[in-house]
């Protein structure tokens, strides 16, 4: 069964108008009637402009005479500026489509209108949703970064008396009196460990990243010269597999990332040599990183978990740590709009995946 051209104009769910060269209007659908609010005869060879805001008009009209001489397909899209006018007055947010057709050797232009305003109203809730949520994440992250700060101070004093005891009471303190001591001292370094990793998260969203465009493979140099201790100590070997990319980020943020991911794969590991590779790969508008390592694996159970915050799977004897790590690498990533995660297998080794954003001006090597 054949349906005819104009049975589907006429029941098109969006609103159809052609216009002719000079811009008025030659024939509309049912939707336009319904949408605009005119009788068929009443804009029926009117200027097109009618079913405009007023605001509008005399720009469309020298757009009309632009898109008369170089016609093509075009989609107008739904930017701020597009609206539709009603007889009554009132207006709506539309998205339009235009599409010129040879009719008897004169160009005709087909518009279809489509009546944006249910979803505005959905993305507007959204985008005031997601600006008061990041507002409370960067209030949140003041509070971390006040809090944090003003507990240093006390925590350094704990340390100083406890090491002052330590030094100067040696003589009269027992073995226990001692031990007590050493812990206290433990704890306070554990303590500021645990508040320069909370500084170092809420500093990610409360300063300006710098963004700019950065050599991943001089980032894996300066990491691994910052790890050299532990690559030395435990005979790590570090295999950059391909060439890495250059991408655009926070170079402080990213040598983060690497640097976590690089000292997890090397601490959580009892391999001789401990072996960890790094390769890159392009997959459409991202570049994919992964580090692998042949360590001790992480149990299908606890691989996301481990990407929030001061989540651990050992304890400080077995691996020393704070559990923040992963959850610094997330917050980095995808804000930069990446992703991360991991694939492994106890006892077989963990890959850390990373996806960085190609961004426009990012050299795609
Ligand atoms: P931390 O290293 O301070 O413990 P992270 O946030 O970096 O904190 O890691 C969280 C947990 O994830 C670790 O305690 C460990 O249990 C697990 N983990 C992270 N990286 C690896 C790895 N390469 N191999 C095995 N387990 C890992």
């Amino acid at each position: 069964m054949m349906v005819s051209p104009d049975i589907l104009i006429e029941s098109a769910p969006d609103a159809i108008v052609i216009v002719n060269g000079e811009g008025l209007i030659l024939q509309v659908n049912g939707e336009t009637v319904k949408m605009f609010g005119y009788q068929r005869e009443e804009i029926l060879h009117q200027p097109v402009e009618r079913l405009l805001p007023e605001r509008f008009r005399s720009k469309h009209i020298g757009h009309r005479d632009t898109y008369r001489q170089l016609p093509q397909i075009r989609h107008m899209g739904a930017g701020p500026n597009l609206y539709g006018l009603r007889k009554d007055g009132s207006e709506f947010p539309v998205e339009i489509r235009l599409s010129p057709v040879k009719v008897q050797e004169k160009i005709v232009v087909i518009s279809v209108i489509r009546d944006i305003t249910e979803r505005r109203i959905v993305e507007d809730a959204l985008h005031l949703q997601k600006k008061l949520l990041e507002e409370k994440v960067r209030e949140m992250d003041d509070f971390i970064h006040v809090v944090s700060h003003d507990l240093k101070e006390p925590l350094r004093g704990i340390d100083a008396y406890a090491g002052f005891l330590l030094e100067d009471y040696a003589e009269r303190l027992d073995d226990e009196g001692k031990r007590y001591l050493n812990t206290l001292r433990g704890s306070a370094l554990q303590l500021n460990h645990l508040i320069r990793d909370l500084l170092t998260l809420a500093s990610i969203s409360r300063k300006a990243s710098t963004y700019t465009h950065v050599q991943l493979e001089k980032v894996l140099a300066d990491v691994q010269r910052n790890l050299e201790f532990s690559i030395q100590q435990k005979k790590a070997e570090i295999r950059v597999q391909s060439t890495l990319p250059v991408v655009y980020c926070d170079p402080t943020q990213i040598r983060e990332v690497f640097n976590n991911l690089l000292s997890n794969a090397i601490k959580f590991n009892h391999a001789a040599p401990p072996i960890v590779e790094i390769t890159a790969r392009e997959e459409h508008d991202f570049h994919h990183v992964s580090v692998r390592d042949n360590g001790i694996g992480i149990e299908p159970r606890y691989q996301k978990q481990i990407f929030g915050l001061f989540e651990r799977l050992h304890r400080q004897e077995e691996f020393e740590g704070t559990g923040a790590g992963l959850a610094i690498c997330r917050k980095i990533i995808e804000r930069i709009g990446g992703k991360i995660w991991v694939e492994s297998e106890p006892e077989q080794g963990s890959t850390f995946f990373i996806t960085l954003p190609k961004i426009d001006g990012s050299p795609q090597n």
